[in-house]
């Protein structure tokens, strides 16, 4: 008879954000999904970021079992927000397998015009509030404009990506019920600001993401990452909060579900 081992296998994870859209992983998806499934990262959104990009994301959460989608236009992409790519993305939010708007929001780290960005992030919000979908945050060097611009539209329900602010910052989207999603950056040795950050959100409006195929976690800094290392940044965020990592990959699952899918 064999013996359970019940720290052999994982406790099962949920990938709060992905790019198997992205070209790094999009032609290898069922590779980087076996591989997922070995590390017991069950669940995953697949993240839009342009018309391209929110396709695939549609096209792989219908095909794939575990697999949400969320759609909208990353700063960056925003020149090309034009009226057809509004009107698109109107329609895309309408399919039960989209779960929230996004990735939006503000980057001054690059030079895109800020007035296009905000003109964007704008119908956006708008977009997820009319839809009463969650929206999720991409912020970078932004999180005043950021955060007036989701605190004056009545924003309840929004999922900060990749949070690399300080504990201030997080303390401030918690205070207004946002989920507050770490990334391998909690990895970084460096990131000590990050952690300290982590420990200031309530266990209830925690996430964790990979963002791959960017942001590998230690020890795979560097690498093309994939949804399967979401176990290191739960290992991570587990030995920085002092919790069992079990517990706490349990209780990220259970807030992704209630944050995307409705579940209670
Ligand atoms: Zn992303």
């Amino acid at each position: 008879m064999a013996i359970y081992h019940p720290n052999e296998q994982p406790a099962p994870t949920y990938d709060a954000h992905t790019h198997l859209n992205d070209d790094a992983l999009y032609f290898d998806v069922p590779a980087y999904l076996g591989r997922a499934h070995e590390f017991q990262v069950l669940e995953m959104n697949v993240v839009g970021y342009n018309r391209e990009g929110n396709r695939r994301a549609i096209e792989l959460a219908e095909n794939n079992e575990g697999i949400a989608a969320v759609v909208g236009f990353q700063p960056e992409d925003t020149p090309d927000f034009d009226e057809q790519a509004k009107q698109e993305l109107e329609e895309q939010v309408q399919n039960p397998v989209v779960v929230a708007v996004g990735e939006a929001g503000l980057d001054y780290h690059w030079d895109t015009d800020r007035a296009v960005q905000k003109a964007a992030f704008q119908a956006q919000i708008d977009l997820a509030k009319k839809m009463d979908l969650p929206i999720v945050i991409h912020n970078r060097e932004a999180f005043d404009d950021v955060y007036r611009m989701l605190k004056t539209a009545g924003i309840q329900k929004a999922v900060i990506h990749s949070f690399s602010g300080t504990p201030e910052q997080a303390k401030a989207w918690a205070d207004l019920g946002y989920y507050v999603s770490f990334s391998g950056v909690a990895t970084f040795k460096k990131a000590e600001e990050v952690r300290e950050a982590a420990k200031v959100v309530p266990i209830d409006q925690l996430l964790v993401e990979t963002d791959a195929p960017y942001l590998a976690p230690t020890p795979f800094r560097g690498k093309t990452n994939e949804p399967g290392w979401t176990k290191y940044v739960v290992d991570s965020l587990a030995e920085t909060l002092g919790m069992d990592r079990d517990h706490l990959a349990a209780q990220t699952v259970e807030n992704a579900h209630r944050a995307f899918l409705n579940h209670d």
